[in-house]
């Protein structure tokens, strides 16, 4: 069991107290986690605004070398990561798990060290010159959640690194321990001070790190991924000093399947569309909408494939499927379960946890619930846990209002042979991304991001790099 240190002005900082992690699988202890202290908050951010003054003027190709740079030393050290990761989060070793979130966490770098804003020129002739610059903003503060640790957290670092800002990030008290070693890892090639890290414990009463960083004066803007109703509070702190926001919140993604739909060829990628990484991702496909003419064709291919697929400990390189996170999540799941049986939900496959989550470790059975409707919390809420609840309609245009009236809307699927009609469908989804015949994968030069109450801003792409920087039109 390791103690870590935060990363500070490019040294490590050791606090008086820690906080113990633990592996949800196992329940034992995979590290002590550093409590920073209000001060220490400061001091990160002190330090980040001092290493802005030099890496906001570094050139850009120097900037692309250092993110290049960093992409590198996180593949060097991809096993050691990946290993922490499944410790602390749960995630498998293999399948869309630890070491495919450690290789995207690669991908994502180095393709935002390959970009460029560059100048935009808007007139440019005998009577005058009229120039966007993109310049960046200070200081930002990066807020990731525990689905996808390190991953999330580098889509917040790296491009306001790569656009001229300095960062303080803080994970979640969930999982911290990747991310700690990562920041230590790039910060062997990146300017003292100009990526820090704080890590602590959101005590109920307490200001946490987070509320904290989002009303810090010193903060510019604050790239955070988690909850709506985190987000919302980000939002309020955030309003006494106007900072800029990337929200990246909740999501309740309905999969639509048309008739036409090739029930057995597609199982396969709906079954991962909605249980990737145990259902505990933002866009994964969390309730599903099938054709009352194939209803039961697409139930029982959906159940042939779940009975395929190994869940257990991460660390055992045939599981595809780990545990919960943590227990406050797999209650959640449990009391959504439950409520869906007495309501006459049908369960197909799983819906009964065999062990004891506080000594068998939080796992909770693959699950697949059908007659199920809209008005039941499994629908109406976000799940995030290896439950999909299958939905039956028989009218199109009645089943896509059913599918927009949430809150939510990140992203969405439709589920036919025929393509182009599919897409014009998709059109008609309030979500950020449409996928037809798949759901869930994205791409680090692809637009993502959500509508309505899944927040607003974008990541991904040169779109999401000028997040990362306010424009300024110069006139000569
Ligand atoms: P959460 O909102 O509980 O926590 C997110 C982060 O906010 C953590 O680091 C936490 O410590 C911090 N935090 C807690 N209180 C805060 C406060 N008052 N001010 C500022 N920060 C505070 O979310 P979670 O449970 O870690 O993550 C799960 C949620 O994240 C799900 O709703 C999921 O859909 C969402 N999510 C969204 C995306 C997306 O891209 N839209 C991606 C991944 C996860």
């Amino acid at each position: 069991m390791a103690d870590y240190a935060l990363t500070i002005n490019g040294q490590p900082l050791a606090t008086e107290k820690t906080f113990a992690v633990k592996n949800p699988a196992t329940g034992e202890i995979v590290g002590n986690a550093p409590a920073a202290t209000m001060a220490d908050l400061d001091k990160a951010v002190a330090a980040a605004k001092t290493a802005f003054e030099t890496w906001s003027v570094t050139s850009d190709e120097e900037r692309s070398k250092a993110c290049m740079a960093v992409a590198d030393v996180l593949e060097q050290n991809a096993e050691e990561l990946a290993q922490i990761l499944t410790a602390e989060q749960g995630k498998t070793l293999n399948g869309a798990g630890s070491r495919f979130e450690v290789g995207g966490a690669v991908a994502w770098t180095r393709y935002n060290a390959s970009i460029s804003l560059g100048v935009e020129v808007i007139q440019d002739d005998n009577e005058a010159k009229v120039e966007v610059y993109h310049k960046p903003l200070g200081v930002v503060g990066s807020i990731p959640p525990w689905n996808w640790p390190l991953m999330i957290g580098i889509w917040h670092m790296i491009p306001a690194i790569r656009a001229g800002n300095t960062v303080v990030i803080k994970p979640s008290p969930n999982t911290p321990l990747a991310t700690l070693r990562a920041v230590e890892l790039m910060n062997q090639v990146l300017p003292a001070g100009v990526l820090n890290i704080v890590t602590g414990q959101d005590i109920p009463g307490e200001t946490s790190l987070g509320a904290a960083m989002s009303a810090h004066p010193d903060i510019a803007k604050i790239s955070f991924t988690g909850s709506t109703k985190t987000g919302k509070a980000v939002m309020r702190s955030a309003a006494e000093t106007v900072k800029r926001l990337t929200l990246e919140l909740g999501g309740n993604d309905a999969g639509i399947v048309l008739p036409d739909a090739d029930a057995k060829a597609m199982a396969e990628k709906m079954f991962w569309g909605a249980f990737i990484n145990n259902g505990q991702t933002c866009a994964a496909l969390k309730r599903l909408y099938v054709h009352d003419s194939i209803y039961d064709e697409v139930c029982d291919a959906l159940v042939e494939y779940a009975k395929t697929v190994k869940m257990g400990v991460g660390t055992d390189e045939d599981n595809l499927l780990g545990p919960l996170q943590n227990r406050m999540q797999y209650d959640i799941v449990n009391r959504m379960v439950e409520e869906a049986k007495a309501q006459g939900g049908r369960v197909l496959i799983g819906g009964s946890p065999s062990g004891d989550p506080d000594k068998d470790g939080f796992f909770y059975p693959i699950t697949l619930i059908a007659d199920v409707d809209n008005g039941l919390s499994l629908v109406d809420e976000e799940q995030f846990g290896p439950v999909l609840p299958i939905v039956r309609y028989t009218d199109i245009d009645e089943v896509i209002d059913r599918a927009n009236d949430n809150p939510n809307g990140l992203g969405g699927s439709i589920w036919s042979r025929d393509v182009q009609g599919a897409r014009e469908l998709a059109k008609r989804l309030e979500c950020g991304t449409a996928w037809i015949n798949d759901h869930s994968p994205i791409r680090p030069d692809a637009p993502f991001g959500g509508v309505k109450s899944s927040g607003f801003g974008t990541q991904f792409g040169k779109e999401g790099l000028a997040e990362f920087t306010s424009m300024q039109t110069v006139w000569s």
